[in-house]
């Protein structure tokens, strides 16, 4: 008889501790070797970081593992149109259409006959819609798809409880950006803290600092404050170069750009007039630069997620078949909070809201001094890091 050979698809190590543990135990005979492929996550540390931790799993088991390839791109293109789906909705299927159809390949091509995926171990996920997927995908490969039910006989409780004693890197959202939002309930996209000008970034000590100092100033008025602490996706760019025939050029870049691996160098293809703008575009990568006059009146009118990579130029001339060079490293914290503080009497009327980075410390402080007798009936919003604010 053929021994049984099993491909393991793997999304994480927090999955797989349990779920490794139980095949082994089912299929004492057959030889078993786990597949990390989770082109879904973003950013690429989070995927570095739950590679690792998958391979500390598996090498703990004796386990041979592979890490498959992070093709990002292609899993974009995959769920395009699907971003707004909600989590288990049509964006969920194509994801898992696409990890276990690529496994189900690797299965193929090394010569296992069976293939599963510790997918089913997650709470989160639909046990008969991944049977089922996995199932359908087998038999067009000529395998066999193994619908363990990994989470019966406590196995949620086992899984948790290995996961602590290893100290498993246990991650806080399923894996895309697009879960991220939806996860968050109640979060609405803030354009304002992923602005352009930087000063004061929403969640730093700074933030933290200014806040307090103003607090300080209005209660020893006499003026009643409030601090009020949220959630947002702090995306940020670690390192961003561009180079115009080979001389750096000043830029910002659009929030929610996608990073670009390694060092791209392209040729523009197409200048083209828009409304406020004139967008580059060139010839073989989908990086875009907008040709702005200030860079401070670019404006996100809607929610962006992670897409296309946008530079931002001010003032700045380009030419048809000019070579650019560009790299960019952006990452996202899915737990970052930043702050808002409230001045006078919050059950009153608004007199302003403000971003104090943009206004200086001074001003404001000078305001509330100046306006004392209003903040008993009315109050002021300041949030630092934000852009729309103004004095009224
Ligand atoms: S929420 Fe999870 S399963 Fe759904 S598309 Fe995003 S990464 Fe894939």
């Amino acid at each position: 008889m053929e021994k049984e050979k099993i491909l393991v698809h793997i999304c994480c190590g927090v999955d797989a501790v349990w779920a490794l543990r139980k095949l082994k135990e089912e299929f004492p005979e057959a030889k078993l070797k786990g597949y990390f492929y989770d082109p879904n996550i973003h950013p690429q540390e989070e995927y570095e970081l739950r590679w690792i931790e998958t391979k500390r799993v598996c090498d703990d088991l004796g386990i041979e593992c592979e890490k498959g390839e992070y093709d990002v791109e292609n899993w974009l293109k995959a769920v395009k149109g699907l971003e707004n789906e909600p989590e288990r909705g049509a964006r969920c299927t194509v994801c898992h259409d696409v990890r276990l159809e690529k496994s189900a390949q690797v299965a193929k091509e090394q010569g296992f006959n069976k293939f599963t995926t510790v997918l089913m171990m997650s709470p989160k996920k639909d046990f008969e819609v991944l049977s089922q997927v996995g199932t359908k995908i087998a038999e067009k490969y000529g395998l066999e798809f193994l619908p363990v039910e990994f989470r019966k006989g406590g196995g949620v409780e086992k899984m948790n409880k290995l996961s602590k004693q290893m100290q498993l890197y246990h991650q806080n959202y399923c894996g895309c950006i697009y879960g991220l939002f939806q996860q968050r309930k109640g979060l609405e996209y803030v354009p304002e803290l992923v602005k352009f000008s930087k000063d004061i970034l929403p969640g730093s000590t700074e933030e933290k600092l200014l806040i307090k100092q103003i607090r300080t100033f209005a209660e020893n008025l006499g003026i009643s404050c409030e601090e009020e602490e949220f959630s947002f996706i702090n995306w940020k760019v670690l390192q961003s170069i561009v180079k115009k025939n080979k001389e750096p050029v000043f830029h910002e870049v659009l929030p929610y750009s996608a990073p670009i691996r390694g060092i791209l160098r392209d040729r523009v293809k197409q200048i083209k007039d828009e409304k406020d703008k004139k967008v580059v575009s060139f010839v073989k990568s989908n990086v875009k630069v907008w040709l702005v006059d200030d860079v401070k009146n670019v404006r996100l009118e809607r929610p962006r997620y992670i897409t296309d990579p946008i530079f931002v130029f001010e003032n700045v001339e380009v030419k048809p078949d000019e070579k650019f060079e560009f790299q960019l490293k952006t990452e996202f914290d899915p737990s970052a909070k930043t702050q808002i503080l409230f001045v006078g009497n919050t059950s009153g009327e608004k007199l302003f809201c403000t971003s104090v980075d943009k206004l200086k410390l001074e001003e404001v402080l000078a305001f509330i001094e100046k306006n004392k007798e209003k903040l008993q009936t009315g109050y002021i919003r300041i949030n630092p890091s934000e852009v729309f604010g103004k004095l009224v």
